[in-house]
């Protein structure tokens, strides 16, 4: 019962409440909202007959909330347990690889080594942290099959602008400057085609509606004869969920125009140790940590978005890179790289990170990896052939680490996937990713991970089910309403983001 219900059953009066619990599930006001004039919390009265003889200026109220220690620290971790996250449930959001972050990650990344250095301190004093982050550099070239490894971009969006400043880089210093066309395909993650235009470059779509991936006819369409082509960002497995199974072709067609591929590495969680996307004619490819590499997920935190380059393309990648020379670890920056792009990131990017994802690849070792992305495959596949009769699969499968289904079947009862995302909220899962990919109408993007039992999936797949069983007897109303249970339900969305209030003012 929430609390609104609760204090209705009570009848008490709204105002005299403001904590009331409701099966423990507060409601949680802002701090100013929970002062009360009569309870002194930070701000002082003012001090009387006082004189100030430094000639500083008075202080005026700053208007803190006036509340007591505890209020404050309840607020704050009442606060913290609305957060869902992957330590609470299954998060089976497609696209964004929430998988368990093992705890030993954590311990290594906390030695005081590791954790209490500081990026100013003289390399003589850090060299094994540069190890550590030239190790790093040297498993994810090979992983990837390109060798030029930058660990410096801070997130994956970062990585593709340094992926992409890269290629503009070589491009200009071979005189191609003039080239300014990318090629994207319709199914690609918003961040690609944001990533071309922020570096100047005007995009060309690739139609992939009809089969789901590239197929050399569509890709020819678009490369045309090739004039002014700089590159293709793609990403394998695309946000499908499927192979791009043309993509040798695809990639040697594209080299011949002149142009760099650039693949995008979230999806390397479906690849990892069993294919390297330099083998596929990848020039450049980021790589997100906290998805493959199960490093925390930003959250408004770090996250670590390095890039592996062609060894033709590394005199151009960004600086700092950890270099080896004897026995010896050090910073290469632009006195000994003429020919980078140049700093993108205060520092060498995020260390903790860097310490991470190396504690997760030995901790797995080559053929841990290789389980990794074949459990991961299994896991999408495993839900694909449960959910294939109860839903409309748009592409058949088999999927690789994530399975698209959508809401067509249900759609003509009145239930969208909107609904069912919503309805899987109040049975405490939290919904795959929706309307995504955009060129799939009612797209349910599901990626269960590797990391998930079979129980928990289990338990997500009887509820999918159970939503399409409902629908076919006609039982339909009930998903409008739903969510119920959660401290919020319904939003109106469009006033949300319309009328957005971010302001707090003192009425
Ligand atoms: C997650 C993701 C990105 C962006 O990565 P961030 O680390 O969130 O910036 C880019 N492309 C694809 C396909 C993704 O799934």
């Amino acid at each position: 019962m929430n609390a609104k219900a609760l204090m209705k059953e009570t009848n008490v009066p709204e105002a005299a409440l403001p904590d009331v619990p409701g099966g423990l599930m507060y409601e949680e006001n802002l701090l100013w909202e929970k002062e009360r004039s009569d309870h002194p919390g930070i701000d002082f009265e003012k001090p009387r007959g006082l004189k100030f003889r430094t000639g500083q200026p008075a202080r005026g109220d700053i208007g803190l909330p006036q509340v007591s220690e505890p209020q404050v620290v309840r607020h704050f971790v009442r606060l913290s347990t609305w957060n869902y996250s992957i330590d609470h449930g299954f998060f089976p959001l497609g696209s964004c690889t929430m998988k368990h972050n093992p705890r030993l990650n954590e311990k290594v990344a906390r030695l005081p080594g590791f954790a209490a250095i500081h990026p100013l301190q003289p390399e003589s004093t850090v060299q094994g942290a540069l190890g550590l982050m030239h190790e790093l550099q040297t498993i994810l070239g090979e992983l990837s099959g390109l060798p030029g490894v930058c660990l410096a971009p801070a997130a994956g969006a970062h990585g593709e602008l340094a992926g992409i400043m890269t290629i503009r880089r070589a491009l200009e210093a071979k005189g191609q400057g003039h080239r300014k066309i990318m090629l994207v395909p319709d199914s690609a993650h918003g961040t690609n085609p944001a990533t071309a235009a922020m570096c100047g470059y005007t995009l060309r779509v690739i139609s992939t509606k009809e089969t789901g991936r590239m197929t050399v006819k569509d890709f020819k369409v678009a490369l045309g004869d090739g004039a002014g082509i700089a590159g293709m960002m793609v990403t394998n497995p695309n946000t499908c969920g499927l192979f791009e199974t043309d993509i040798l072709e695809i990639s040697d067609l594209l080299h011949k125009a002149g142009g760099y591929f650039y693949g995008d590495g979230a999806n390397f969680n479906a690849l990892v140790g069993k294919a390297r996307p330099g083998d596929l004619g990848v020039d450049v490819m980021h790589i997100n940590l906290h998805k493959t590499f199960s490093t925390p997920h930003g959250g408004g935190g770090p996250g670590s978005g390095p890039i592996c380059v062609t060894e033709e393309l590394a005199p151009y990648m960004p600086v700092p890179v950890v270099e080896k020379q004897g026995n010896a670890y050090r910073l290469a920056y632009e006195d000994s790289r003429p020919e980078t792009l140049g700093r993108l990131k205060g520092f060498h990017g995020q260390f903790g990170m860097h310490v991470r994802a190396l504690a997760y690849i030995l901790s797995h070792g080559a053929d841990g990896l290789k389980q990794v992305a074949e459990d991961a495959v299994l896991s999408a596949n495993y839900i694909l052939a449960q959910l294939k009769n109860d839903y409309h699969v748009p592409f058949a499968g088999p999927c690789m680490h994530e399975c698209l289904l959508t809401d067509k079947i249900q759609k003509e009862a009145g239930v969208t996937t909107l609904d069912v995302a919503k309805t899987l909220c109040e049975y405490g899962i939290h919904p795959m990713t929706v309307y995504f990919p955009l060129v799939v109408p009612g797209a349910m993007l599901i990626e269960p991970t590797e990391t998930e039992s079979k129980d928990s999936i289990d338990r997500f797949i009887s509820v999918m089910k159970q939503i399409a069983a409902d629908v076919r007897a006609g039982d339909v109303q009930k998903f409008h309403s739903f969510p119920k249970d959660t401290p919020r339900q319904r939003l109106d969305e469009v006033t949300a983001a319309r009328e957005p209030r971010l302001r707090w003012k003192k009425t």
